[in-house]
C-alpha cells in the first residue's frame, strides 16, 4: 500500500504549521514541539510553539500575508483546527483528520 491522501493533508499541515512556529515563535525560545495523537475516529497533529500571542490568522483580511495563506492550506485540508494557549504559557494549533471511515463519529477533542 502506498502513501494515502491523508498522509499527504497531514505531511502537508505539518509543514506550514511548523514553518509557523518557527517564524513566529518567540526569538529567545525558537523550540517548537510536535505532536500526533491518534484517537478512535481521528488523528490529531499538534504544533505547540512559545509565542502564545501569535495567533494563527484567519484567512481573509490577512491572506496576502504568508502565514495567512499557510493557515489556509490548513483550514483546506484538515477536518477541523483550532489554537489556545496553555497555562506554560504556549501556544498548541491543533488539526484534526478523520479516519475516512469514522467520517461521521464525533471528534475526540481532548487530548
Ligand atoms: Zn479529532
Amino acid at each position: 500500500m502506498g502513501r494515502s491522501a491523508r498522509q499527504d493533508d497531514t505531511q502537508s499541515c505539518l509543514s506550514e504549521l511548523a514553518g509557523n512556529a518557527i517564524r513566529h515563535g518567540s526569538p529567545d525560545n525558537d523550540e517548537y514541539l510536535v505532536r500526533l495523537v491518534r484517537h478512535t475516529h481521528c488523528l490529531h497533529l499538534e504544533v505547540h510553539d512559545s509565542a502564545p500571542h501569535a495567533r494563527p490568522r484567519i484567512p481573509g483580511l490577512t491572506a496576502t500575508q504568508e502565514s495567512g495563506r499557510g493557515m489556509h492550506i490548513v483550514q483546506e485540508l484538515a477536518d477541523d483546527w483550532g489554537s489556545h494557549t496553555t497555562t506554560l504559557d504556549t501556544k498548541v494549533v491543533r488539526t484534526c483528520f478523520r479516519r475516512p471511515e469514522s467520517s461521521n463519529s464525533p471528534c475526540s477533542r481532548e487530548s
